[in-house]
């Protein structure tokens, strides 16, 4: 027997049925216990029927008839989209013609099962209740990710707080204010010890009304035996403790009764240090609906620890600026923080440790990410990466933000080895491997690292900090992942400023050039259709890949320039391969999201290609990238829908990384999705990459969209592909990108047929 997908909490499976034959019914249930499910149902015929079955008991799934007397299968659907958006509904007909299907799923509906092939069934029920499993999961973990949200609101309005406000018990009392306001605390209490009398006066409260007399001084014991309360022996000890339920935590709590009543469930309370001695402690508890976990504690240690460090400088009055020391969008120290800790570090360390490494780090495609979604996603990243790498380094003196998606960690190390740089590098990695879920977005970040070591690459902390950055810009400009700092790379990072600057010139000079690579219709082994990829003839470097340039061109400001002059150039060979007579092929050209997002894009589109357009065997084409069209991309939509207009086809590449639900994506101006070369990579041995695969060219297909594979290397790839019914095949198996000369040989020679062709005609049979 199969593993199945249970429902939530181990019970049967409930399945509501619509369905006016008793025998149809009974079939389908036998099937599915067959199939090993353990499942009771009920069966309903019309809608009244229905309504009172979804109020008496949520149904795990539902399956319907689409035609009954007096009730359709399209009228129950949105019932079910009212009363249980949840369910997942799948159509289990004897009579659905391709079109209803098609709306169906518009509609909804998760899959569609003909009564003629009721094989179907099981399978399609057990996707439905794998989606169905993973909604559940990730709604849990939104849940989870808000309340986290809210905590950091608070340290941010924190830490602006600890800017504005000058006055000690004035700071503790705002402090309070915002965990109970803001952070969602139902109590925050704030206590500082005189050391002479041992004795801790609550410098701030919120939510203590229940107390008569919540300023009451109590003491601090300087033994176990003698706390009366918690935040007593927190200053004691000066060791956090996190107290998951109030009333069946085993040490001692004051006035716990009270708290009970008042609804507090569970607390947490953290020491507020200044040189390293215990001051005061941070109290602050839930109410019964969430109970404070690791991740939140560790937000709450940076509460304290900013506090505590607002302590020290107020105390001494100092009129130094707090904020001034944080990056308030991630509560992480700034480079002036970073560099003094660090010298303390390296004044402390140079008798006993040999070695200490400084990393920093840069998430590769924030701009596109800001571009695409808008600045507040991008902040949000940004708060979240920041957590991450809090619950991966625990001590947060080792960490910083230097600004923009750039950080920095330290790291002590007894080896001298290249290893142990690996090793760091492959921490800050880990950190970053699992997708960041960014106001219901999954978001992949990835990061490029540059490192520099103590006593090798620098003696004092700046020019650490300097040595590891030049090594992060040269691993940019090379694209390696991470690069060891060299000597040579401060003359690297002067080279790379040259580089933008000669990339100015590229453009004036003739120095781009086209190479094209063509796309192979599976179902009859001919080109399709030739990509155009930019190449960069740099007089110093020879041929350079975009990989390498396209960041710089960003970064200068020059992107939009080159894209028009592709545009052109594309058309213009295209024009140039018609008056030559050759076979007829349309040209795919790659635009970026920042040149779509430009006022008039669809105008300079049409322009550029001219009399191309409309020409439905040659012409333009273009591809756009996920990201392009979330957030509020009305813009680019209606440019689009105009460029969808005048004949031009529209994939989205790079299809599956990203961000996008195949839902929304239906009502968008698309005709391919190009499925990335990672997942075509995997092909056909990983089972995940099979099945996206496979969901990826079903879906498209009942959307009306084509499909191309990108990447594709080996024949057994291509013949998952073809088995699969993929559209499209483009990669090295067939082509790599030629220049122009050689794509136009190449069409004459084969006269447009296929190319690698027993192996196409062996992949059909
Ligand atoms: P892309 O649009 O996804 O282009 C496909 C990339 O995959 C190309 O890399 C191509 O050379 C590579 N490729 C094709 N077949 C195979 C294969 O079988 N195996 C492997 N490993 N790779 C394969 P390339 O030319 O380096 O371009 C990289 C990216 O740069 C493109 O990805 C595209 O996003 C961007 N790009 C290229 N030209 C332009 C342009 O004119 N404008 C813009 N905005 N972006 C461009
Ligand atoms: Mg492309
Ligand atoms: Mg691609």
């Amino acid at each position: 027997m199969d593993t199945h997908t249970d429902p939530p909490s181990g019970r049967p499976l409930r399945v509501l049925l619509i369905e006016d034959s008793q025998s149809d019914a009974e079939l389908a249930m036998w099937r599915l216990k067959q199939a090993g499910y353990v499942c009771t149902f009920r069966c309903v015929v019309n809608e009244i029927e229905m309504r009172a079955a979804l109020r008496a008991e949520l149904p795990d799934l539902i399956l319907s008839d689409f035609s009954l007397p007096g009730f359709d299968g399209m009228s129950a659907l949105a019932v079910a989209r009212a009363e249980a958006p949840g369910v997942p509904f799948i159509f289990l007909s004897g009579t659905i013609g391709e079109e209803r299907a098609i709306e169906a799923l518009k509609c909804g509906a998760i899959d569609y099962v003909l009564k003629s092939n009721p094989k179907r069934l099981v399978p399609a029920v057990e996707r439905a209740l794998q989606e169905a499993a993973l909604r559940r999961t990730s709604q849990l973990a939104e849940r989870q990710v808000a309340r986290l949200t809210r905590v950091l609101q608070m340290l941010s309005g924190i830490n602006s707080a600890l800017v504005r406000i000058h006055n000690r018990d004035e700071v503790m009392a705002e402090t309070c204010r915002l965990a109970h306001g803001v952070g969602g605390y139902t109590i925050a209490m704030l206590a500082l010890i005189d050391p002479t009398t041992r004795m801790a006066r609550p410098v701030g409260w919120a939510g203590y009304e229940f107390l008569p007399r919540p300023e009451q001084e109590f003491p601090v014991a300087d033994h176990e035996a003698g706390d009366t309360s918690l935040m007593g022996r927190v200053i004691r000890t000066g060791e956090a403790v996190l107290c998951p339920d109030v009333g069946s935590f085993p040490g001692v709590i004051h006035g716990r009764d009270k708290l009970i009543a008042a609804g507090v469930r569970s607390l947490a309370c953290l020491p507020l240090r200044v040189d390293n001695t215990p001051v005061g402690s941070f109290l602050c508890g839930t109410g019964a609906s969430a109970v404070i976990g690791q991740d939140e504690m560790l937000l709450l240690e940076e509460v304290a620890s900013n506090l505590s460090f607002a302590l020290q400088y107020l105390d001494k009055q100092d009129a130094l600026h707090f904020l001034s020391y944080f990056e308030p969008l991630t509560g992480l120290a700034k480079r002036a923080l970073f560099c003094e800790r660090l010298s303390r570090l390296l004044m402390r360390g140079t008798g006993t440790l040999p070695r200490l490494e400084v990393t920093v780090f840069d998430i590769t495609h924030l701009s596109v990410i800001n571009d695409s979604f808008g600045r507040h996603t991008g902040d949000r990243l940004l708060q979240c990466v920041a957590d991450r790498l809090k619950a991966h380094f625990p001590d947060t003196e080792q960490l910083a933000h230097l600004g923009g998606g750039t950080f920095a960690c330290v790291n002590a190390s007894r080896e001298h080895a290249d290893a142990e740089i690996r090793t760091l590098h492959g921490d800050v990695a880990r950190a970053f491997a699992r997708p960041f879920s960014v106001d219901g977005r999954e978001i992949v970040a990835e990061i490029k690292s540059g490192v520099a070591c103590y006593p090798d690459d620098g003696h004092e902390a700046n020019e650490l900090v300097q040595n590891a950055e030049a090594a992060l810009k040269e691993a940019k400009t090379s694209g390696e992942r991470y690069l060891h700092h060299r000597i040579e790379m401060n003359s690297e990072l002067a080279r790379r400023v040259g580089l933008e600057q000669r990339l100015r010139t590229a453009l004036d000079e003739g120095q781009f050039l086209l190479h094209y690579q063509p796309k192979i219709t599976l179902h009859t082994g001919r080109i399709a259709s030739v990509e155009a990829l930019l190449r960069w003839q740099d007089p110093e470097n020879g041929l350079t890949s975009p990989a390498v340039f396209l960041p710089l061109l960003e970064s200068a400001g020059l992107m939009a320039a080159t894209g028009a002059w592709v545009l052109r150039q594309a058309a213009s060979d295209c024009r140039a391969w018609r008056c030559k007579g050759l076979p007829p092929i349309r040209v795919a050209v790659n635009i970026s999201p920042p040149e779509l997002r430009q006022r008039n894009i669809a105008g300079e589109i049409l322009e550029a290609i001219g009399d191309l357009a409309g020409d439905p065997a040659w012409g333009i084409d273009i591809e756009i990238t996920e990201g392009a069209l979330s957030g509020d991309s009305s813009s680019c939509v209606h440019a689009l829908r105009l460029l969808r207009a005048a004949g031009i086809r529209i994939a989205i590449d790079d299809f599956g990384t990203g961000f996008s639900s195949l839902g929304r994506l239906s009502e968008l101006p698309i005709d391919t999705l190009k499925i990335d070369r990672v997942f075509t990579g995997r092909l056909p041995l990983d089972r995940r990459s099979c099945t996206l695969v496979s969901t990826i060219i079903g879906l498209a297909h009942a959307f009306d969209m084509t499909t191309v594979a990108e990447g594709v290397e080996t024949q057994v790839q291509l013949d998952y592909l073809v088995r699969e019914g993929c559209d499209e095949s483009q990669g090295y198996l067939h082509s790599r990108p030629l220049p122009r000369a050689e794509l136009e040989n190449w069409l004459v020679g084969v006269g447009s047929a296929a190319t690698g062709g027993s192996d196409l005609r062996s992949a059909r049979a």
